[in-house]
């Protein structure tokens, strides 16, 4: 006993103590999210990772939950993320170099640096690898060639994580250490709208205000779109709102006549679709003027129907998005210069001993919850 409180009745009775500083554990092991299958999770010890060669270990601060995550914990994806379980998730990070493996110190690694990591480490060989686009290498997955930490390699709702020095990224003082988990799905957001190819005062249409839309939003505006005009509904709608762009709410309205009415007639001159909803790329493909384009982010889970007349006729360009191909180093500029807004998307935070919470929380989207961040040194609620 460490202390104790007299009951009402007067006798001395025991109190049981919290304990909140961090648990010593034995060396080599550390606290991890181990999902053993689809929708069977727990947050339990497992051997801490070691660095291999141009590999770091690294001692996370904060991991954010990622809108893919919960696709990847309920089994989705079968036997491609991940290829088998168990797996670490978690993709959307920041932490410090604390041991560098073999030729990572000849290229500049040390301890100590804070870094923020990103999912893919490509192979670097393959045709599209070598023309940049390594988020879609051709070697996507092949053991030994290509790893998507938090997806088919180990991730980071863990206390330590290893990455290939390819997926890490120095962060500056200026961002908090939830902001720089952000950097990630922010480089993505980037990559977002450079695939939409808007030029310095378009109008570019968002459709859906969830955390990736919102960040569309925001690289959006910050690549100079002359307006900025989020579709969605309720509370998402209204962050948007608070966040200073034009909003249409399409509960309300049929949103491809109010972008079009919003616009003179014409439609706006890029869509950038973010909802995953299937009847949502058709509609960017109706919202947008002749010779428009249409970037979608979002995956529906059933194929969606493109209006094929208007789209060959009016020559609408459609173009995929997959993760981000070198964004990091300027969305980090980007967010560093204040020019995109993360911290404001940020609603909840936990313990990663909390995870379940967090998780439900996150998928409830309790009290309009967008960015929920998990702190795997923290035993307590934070
Ligand atoms: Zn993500
Ligand atoms: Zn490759």
């Amino acid at each position: 006993m460490i202390g104790g409180v007299r009951s009402q009745a007067g006798e001395e009775q025991d109190v049981v103590h919290i304990d909140l500083a961090p648990r010593p554990r034995p060396p080599g092991v550390m606290r991890a999210l181990v999902v053993e299958g689809p929708n069977e999770f727990a947050v339990r010890d497992v051997e801490r990772p070691e660095p291999g060669p141009y590999e770091v270990l690294c001692r996370v601060r904060a991991t954010a939950i990622c809108g893919t995550d919960p696709h990847i914990i309920q089994g989705h994806y079968p036997g491609f993320w991940p290829k088998h379980w168990p797996l670490i998730p978690g993709h959307e990070w920041c932490g410090d170099v604390v041991e560098v493996g073999a030729g990572a110190a000849a290229l500049g690694w040390q301890a100590g640096t804070r870094v923020a990591g990103t999912s893919h480490a490509p192979c670097g060989y393959c045709r599209r690898c070598i023309e940049g686009r390594y988020n879609i290498c051709e070697n996507f997955g092949v053991e030994g060639l290509h790893a998507q930490y938090g997806h088919n390699a180990a991730g980071a709702y863990a206390q330590y994580v290893v990455h290939s020095v390819r997926s890490l990224f120095p962060v500056p003082d200026g961002l908090s250490d939830e902001e720089a988990a952000m950097l990630d799905p922010a480089a993505i957001a980037l990559h977002t709208v450079i695939r939409g190819g808007h030029r310095a005062g378009d109008a570019v249409a968002v459709i859906g205000p969830g955390v990736m839309g919102l960040l569309v939003a925001e690289c959006a505006h910050a690549l100079g779109a002359g307006r900025v005009i989020v579709v969605g509904r309720g509370r998402r709608l209204a962050k948007a709102r608070e966040l200073g762009y034009e909003v249409i709410d399409f509960t309300e309205t049929d949103p491809v006549h109010a972008v079009r009415q919003a616009t003179g007639g014409f439609g706006s001159d890029v869509a950038l679709e973010c909802s995953g909803a299937p009847e949502a790329v058709a509609q960017g493909v109706e919202m947008v003027r002749k010779g428009g384009r249409v970037a979608v982010i979002g995956i529906p889970l059933s194929d969606a129907s493109l209006p094929m007349p208007r789209t060959v006729l009016d020559e609408i360009d459609v173009v995929g998005v997959r993760a981000a191909a070198g964004e990091m180093p300027r969305a980090i500029e980007l967010a560093a210069g204040g020019r995109i807004r993360l911290r404001e998307l940020i609603t909840h935070r936990y313990a990663l001993e909390d995870f379940a919470e967090a998780y439900a929380t996150f998928t409830e989207r309790t009290d309009g919850a967008l960015k929920v961040i998990v702190h795997p040194h923290q035993d307590g609620r934070v």
